[in-house]
């Protein structure tokens, strides 16, 4: 039912506005072959497992990345440990602090440079990268550099001593963003460490890897070693002390399995399928925008994206059509436009996970409804996807799609819209949106999930902690409590 008010015309936006062309032309400069980078130096490393990284909005290679063997692996662990030994864990807060500025500046001065490089090797669009990605990876270097000299304020009663060399394996749907979390605070904490990237995203690293080489970080401090998932397991199973991972739930629980029984500490930052629910009580108008930066930042290769919609019944009818009339108006293509809002598809194997999807949803019976925007005739996209008349128990509402999908279902009261939210194996983060504050405040208690947003979605800050509970995994990053994983308290005698 809707409660619009039919003899009001409103304005019909047909689609995206039509404007001219504005790519971002900033010159950037990609080598030919990265290979690895230990102690401090680029390495060629092995050449066996070669792989291209590829820019997916054209399909076309940009680089060929070397593939880490266990040796190599082992090697990079190796540097990180004398590293950890002879200069890192000895230093000083105040002055790992520094370093730790150098990078956040390094980072801000040379970010236009990241955002295309990260936008070419990703797909997401440059108004993304340039805005979201690498301002808040450097506010990231900032705000750990400040904790670097104050950790024993984090440990009441005790001391923070550093854990030691910390395995990290990486995500491809935020490459920059990623290793700024992870390799911040464990650098602040006085730890070193060895990082994997994703085999589809690796050049954002191999950039950073270049600052900390203009900052003069010491050698062995931060290590990347590129390659796919054998590279990855090898890092796990190598002699570290800490294992921080970001990825799906099914390759934590593979890590999991392989550190049980061992003294390795562990964060697992993974999966999910956020709700979103909206309240016939709310902004309406701003809940859509809500809504579709819950869903279409970063094409949905958002691990805490409101991927489910919950809309009130009473205004299910009104928001689906302003939900449309929005989506019409996104555009989608080239990512390097700065006028494009949905860009590309990070592979052509995620392209055909999102597809199958597609399928799937429709088979089960769900009405999809796609924009009707045109997409590039080369390259990954998909047009963004509403799913109505949909059911709880529907392979779409419940296993993560991470791409622009969206699906939506209706309730009645708010304990229906907790239950619905909650009826979910995963625990990232949810959205909640009224404009009674009690109601934002109960409903919010009641979920399930690590993040929980009120009149907002996908709002992050170095200082505020993320992560999930239940599957989408455990431990935190951002603020305090992201210190903790890389902290050992010493209590005195
Ligand atoms: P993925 O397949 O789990 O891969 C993540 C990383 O692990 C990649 O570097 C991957 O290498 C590596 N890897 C694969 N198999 C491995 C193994 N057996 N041992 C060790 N490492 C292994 O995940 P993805 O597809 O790249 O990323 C999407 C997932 O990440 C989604 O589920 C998303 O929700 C999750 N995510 C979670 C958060 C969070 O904070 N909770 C944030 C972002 C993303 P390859 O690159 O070669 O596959
Ligand atoms: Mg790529």
């Amino acid at each position: 039912m809707s409660t619009k008010d039919e003899s009001t015309p409103r304005l019909k936006l047909s689609g995206a506005l039509d404007l001219s062309p504005a790519p971002e032309r900033y010159p950037v400069t990609i080598k030919e072959r990265y290979g690895h980078f230990v102690n401090g130096a680029f390495i060629d490393g092995n050449s066996d497992g070669d792989f291209p990284t590829i820019n997916p909005a054209t399909g076309k290679v940009l680089s060929t990345i070397a593939s880490a063997t266990e040796t190599e692996v082992h090697a990079a662990v190796k540097a990180a440990r004398t590293a950890y030994d002879s200069v890192w864990s000895k230093m000083s807060g105040a002055e790992r602090g520094k370093y730790l500025y150098r990078i956040a500046r390094r980072l801000q001065e040379r970010g236009r440079e990241f955002a295309v490089v990260e936008t070419m090797d990703n797909g997401k669009p440059i108004r993304e990268t340039r805005d979201v990605d690498v301002p808040l990876a450097a506010q990231h270097f900032f705000y750990y550099a400040g904790w670097a000299d104050k950790l024993d304020y984090t440990v009441p009663g005790g001391t923070a001593a550093p854990v030691g060399v910390a395995g990290q394996v990486i995500p491809w749907n935020f490459p920059l963003l990623m290793a700024a979390w992870k390799i911040a605070p464990a650098l602040a904490c006085g730890n070193t460490v060895v990082l994997k990237p994703a085999e589809t995203t690796p050049l954002t690293a191999m950039l950073l890897a270049e600052i900390f080489q203009e900052v003069g970080l010491p050698p062995g401090v931060v290590n990347f070693v590129n390659g796919a998932g054998g590279t990855g397991a090898a890092l796990v199973n190598s002699d570290i002390d800490k294992i921080a991972f970001t990825g799906s739930t099914n390759v934590g629980r593979i890590i999991m399995r392989s550190i049980a029984g061992t003294k390795k500490r562990a964060t697992m930052e993974l999966g999910g399928k956020g709700a979103h629910i909206v309240f016939a009580d709310a902004s309406l108008d701003q809940a859509v925008e809500g809504c579709i930066d819950g869903i279409f930042f970063n094409q949905g290769h958002v691990c805490c994206a409101g991927s489910r919609l919950l809309i009130e019944e009473s205004v299910h009818d009104e928001f689906i059509e302003r939900l449309q009339r929005r989506i019409e108006a996104l555009r989608v293509g080239d990512p390097l436009d700065k006028n494009t809002d949905v860009g590309a598809i990070n592979s052509a194997e995620q392209l055909a996970t999102i597809n199958r999807y597609l399928e799937i949803g429709q088979a089960d019976g769900g009405t999809m409804w796609q924009s009707p925007c045109s997409i590039p005739s080369e390259g990954f996209f998909v047009r963004p996807t509403l799913f109505t008349n949909v059911q709880q128990s529907d392979t779409i509402v419940r296993e993560e799609i991470f791409g622009p999908v969206l699906s939506v279902v209706s309730f009645r009261t708010p304990a229906e819209a907790v239950k619905k939210a909650n009826d979910s194996e995963y625990g990232l983060a949810a959205g909640v949106w009224s404009e009674k504050n009690a109601k934002l405040f109960e409903v919010a208690h009641a979920l399930n999930a690590g993040v929980i947003w009120a009149n907002g979605y996908n709002l992050f800050d170095p200082a505020s902690p993320f992560g999930g509970i239940r599957h989408s995994g455990f431990g935190r990053e951002g603020g305090v409590a992201g210190l903790w994983p890389y902290i050992q308290v010493e209590v005195p005698a």
